[in-house]
């Protein structure tokens, strides 16, 4: 076991929360530097999503992912509804507008329910009423509290001897048969595996380690914050169009919207164009009768997809010492800490998560090696 800061078993690439959940595993296994870029942690998606856990969404290679860390969040955190909990219920409504009624659909095996208009209406009252036709509603779906989650990381990495190293953009890696060293910020790190956790960049840190990029594409979306002007707000469920045009959630006193929007970006700071600020507002007005003008604020992040939408966890197939950790797409929140376990899996055993395992899922379905082959088919 390596002992330094500078010299550590595993560094990981990246303080998002793939980064973060990562390196808190990883620290059971040996020591570890996690090198962010930023001044702090979760500055870019993980920072900047909806925070919301939905076991059903993301497809069949996502759902046990995203099932094994509901198991985790709810041990983790002292169960659904304690107060110290990361997840908090929050509830789903899924509206049809007349004529969509047959995108009326959740695919999951929890307990759904069809509610009446005066029902719906009864949730959210200030939906407006001409452009609800029918409604599907999911009381598991919950919020999550990132700022709490990634303290927890952050504490787990802290209370295990593990380094997290701010403003530490890495710009060169080079690898000799024993370890790979890196130059980030104003120093140079080393470790015998390197865990690439670095979002809509972990081509580009890929590319830096002299291997194939994976091909991963970002996804700007907007998200628009609206004063709640009905004390009703904080109890409505997450509010989510069946044509995928729009939703929005109570948020700390606030309404939190987005139109869905999907903007292919580079990677970058992703900032929010006016225009699809302009489109959220009018998507608000037309939906609901609050009164809105302008929101209070806004802004825009990345949803990072690899060609196949699936997760990519594993070792490179050149390189068995480099880790990929990336392409969470729109789920990288709910599915954390299964991610994360897998990845310490491989590291400990060489396999995939044996809970994983159990529901189908197999390394090779979320091993990089599957975009070496034209065979990969999408979730
Ligand atoms: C609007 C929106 C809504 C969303 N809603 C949800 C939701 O409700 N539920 C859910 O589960 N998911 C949601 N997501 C998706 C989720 O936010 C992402 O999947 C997740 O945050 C990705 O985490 P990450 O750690 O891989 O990437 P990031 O959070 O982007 O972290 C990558 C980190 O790597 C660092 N980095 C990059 N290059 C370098 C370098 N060279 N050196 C050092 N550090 C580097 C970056 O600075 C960054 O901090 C949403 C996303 C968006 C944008």
């Amino acid at each position: 076991v390596n002992q330094s800061g500078n010299n550590t078993d595993f560094l990981v690439v990246g303080a998002g929360i793939a980064g973060l959940a990562t390196a808190a595993e990883l620290c059971e296994l040996g020591t570890v530097t996690v090198l962010e870029a930023e001044s702090g942690p979760a500055q870019h998606a993980s920072g900047r999503s909806a925070a919301v856990f939905i076991d059903w969404y993301g497809g069949k290679l996502v759902q046990p992912f995203t099932r094994i860390s509901r198991t985790w969040f709810e041990a983790f955190s002292g169960g659904f509804e304690a107060s110290t909990g990361i997840l908090s219920p929050r509830g789903l409504l899924l509206v049809a507008d007349y004529g969509d009624e047959k995108l009326l659909i959740i695919p999951t095996g929890n307990r759904i329910e069809k509610l009446s208009r005066t029902e719906v209406l009864g949730l959210v009252p200030r939906l407006r009423e001409g452009t609800v036709s029918e409604a599907l509603y999911d009381p598991s779906v919950a919020d999550i509290n990132v700022p709490k989650l990634i303290a927890l990381h952050e504490r787990r990495i802290r209370t295990r001897s593990g380094c997290q190293i701010n403003g530490a953009r890495v710009t060169r890696i080079t690898r000799n048969k024993q370890s790979w060293t890196v130059e980030a910020g104003n120093d140079t790190f080393s470790a015998s595996v390197l865990v690439n956790c670095a979002g809509p960049w972990a081509d580009e840190i890929g590319m830096l380690a002299g291997l194939a990029p994976i091909e991963l594409s970002s996804l700007r979306r907007t998200v628009c914050i609206f004063k709640a002007e009905d004390s009703s707000v904080g109890k409505w469920p997450l509010v989510h169009d069946a044509k995928g045009r729009f939703y929005f959630k109570p948020y700390s006193g606030f309404l939190l919207a987005s139109p869905d929007d999907e903007i292919p970006s580079a990677a970058l700071d992703a900032q929010p164009d006016e225009r699809d600020v302009a489109r959220t507002v009018s998507i608000i007005k037309k939906a609901t009768t609050l009164a809105v003008n302008g929101p209070v604020d806004r802004w825009a992040g990345l949803r990072t997809f690899s060609p196949d939408c699936g997760l990519v966890l594993g070792p490179d197939p050149q390189d068995h010492a480099f880790m990929w950790c990336a392409g969470l797409g729109g789920v990288g929140i709910q599915t954390s800490p299964a991610a994360a376990m897998c990845i310490a899996s491989f590291i400990d055993t060489g396999d995939i998560l044996p809970e994983l395992a159990r529901t189908g899922i197999t390394g090779r379905s979320v091993s990089p090696e599957r975009f070496l082959n034209a065979d990969c088919v999408g979730p």
